[in-house]
């Protein structure tokens, strides 16, 4: 197709279209590894009847989306048939079969550090991350009462996540695992969400440091010789941050993808553009794909953010995997929401994902498909 008819097919202006001045790339390209996919987070709603499901997965995957990512697990309870979690519902096994016939991919989301489950914290409280001043995510969680972490050192919280991760691999008809909360608590949060949780974190505090358990100090200490806590300023110790970092990497690469793997399951992540306040190397990780969170207002960003930090994440994973940008919808009008696809396709992304598909309204999903029907056909 010539680029003239194509405009008009699209019934869109030049200015739309090349935004940036770089022209979309194939989105079905005959190289299958180069196709583009688009994802959408879906929270956990038991009450939605089958038929309703059916009409929703319909409406997705005309719009252009081709995985969807149910939450499974939000750190209280389960929502597929778990033998070791508190279960709320048999949600995942409704939903497979339901996205299945609509030709969608599932991918089931869970948390992975947070753990608001009564009988673990009650019985447990040692396998919790402990602050710089040595208080308990149990006692005493940052910002919000569910930030109570596992601490990424313990053989224990890997032996109690593997079990998930185990449980999820016996399905059948999923596709992947999607790993959420996989990484510590923001020492700095986005700048945007400060005020809401009234502080001012113009460098790292140690009240929203972690993690100083004995666990994590006794093995460091190993390490380097070097007792954490007794560091003048944490935050410019190199190794410590690495330990960080890599206690949540060993994790990853070194337990959680082996069983996916070894079950023939696609394994990807919900990461972070500002990794390092979250202890999360991802560009490390061993993982399918990449999900980042570029949710610009939290950041005071833009879709130009969006495109930038796309750029970013797809530089760092060198070609290696896709990134799929993730878009957070309730601050995106349908209007904004074609640019920042646009933006992130012209960045490199491998595609989009929504988050979430309940804050999608018809307009939303109108110009969804609107903007991935002009990406041209190779
Ligand atoms: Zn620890």
């Amino acid at each position: 197709m010539k680029r003239s008819e194509f405009i008009k097919v699209l019934g869109l202006g030049t200015v739309g279209l090349m935004t940036n001045g770089i022209f979309f790339r194939p989105a079905y390209s005959k190289d299958p590894t180069k196709r583009i996919k688009n994802w959408a987070w879906i929270t956990t709603d038991l009450k939605i009847p089958d038929d309703d499901w059916l009409r929703k997965f319909a409406v997705m995957r005309h719009a252009g989306i081709d995985a969807i990512l149910p939450e499974i697990f939000n750190s209280r309870e389960a929502y597929y048939g778990s033998q070791h979690l508190p279960v709320g519902g048999e949600w995942l096994e409704r939903i497979i079969p339901l996205a299945k016939k609509e030709g969608l991919e599932v991918h089931a989301w869970m948390w992975s550090m947070p753990c608001n489950i009564p009988e673990i914290y009650e019985r447990q409280p040692e396998w919790y991350i402990v602050n710089g001043n040595g208080e308990s995510s149990v006692v005493k969680p940052a910002y919000v009462d569910y930030y109570k972490f596992l601490c990424p050192s313990r053989e224990e919280v890997h032996e109690f996540i593997e079990k998930r991760v185990k449980e999820l691999a016996q399905y059948d008809e999923l596709d992947g695992i999607h790993l959420d909360y996989i990484r510590l608590p923001d020492v700095i949060i986005a700048e945007a969400l400060q005020p809401r949780y009234d502080v001012v974190q113009d460098r790292e505090y140690p009240e929203f440091d972690y993690c100083y358990c004995e666990v994590c100090r006794s093995k460091f200490e190993d390490q380097t010789g070097i007792d954490p806590l007794e560091l003048d300023d944490p935050a410019m110790n190199e190794p410590w941050r690495q330990f960080r970092y890599d206690s949540v990497t060993n994790l990853v690469n070194d337990k959680l993808v082996p069983i996916a793997r070894k079950h023939d399951k696609k394994i990807s992540a919900a990461v972070f553009p500002n990794w390092e306040a979250v202890r999360q190397q991802w560009m490390v990780w061993d993982l399918d794909a990449f999900l980042p969170m570029l949710y610009h207002n939290f950041y005071h960003g833009d879709t130009e953010w969006i495109k930038y930090h796309t750029h970013k994440g797809v530089t760092a994973l060198d070609g290696r995997v896709p990134l799929y940008s993730g878009l957070f919808v309730p601050e995106l009008n349908p209007d904004e929401l074609q640019q920042a696809v646009q933006v992130s396709l012209d960045a490199g992304a491998g595609g989009i994902s929504l988050f979430h598909a309940n804050a999608m309204d018809g307009n939303h999903w109108e110009s969804l498909h609107a903007t991935l029907r002009s990406v041209p056909v190779d």
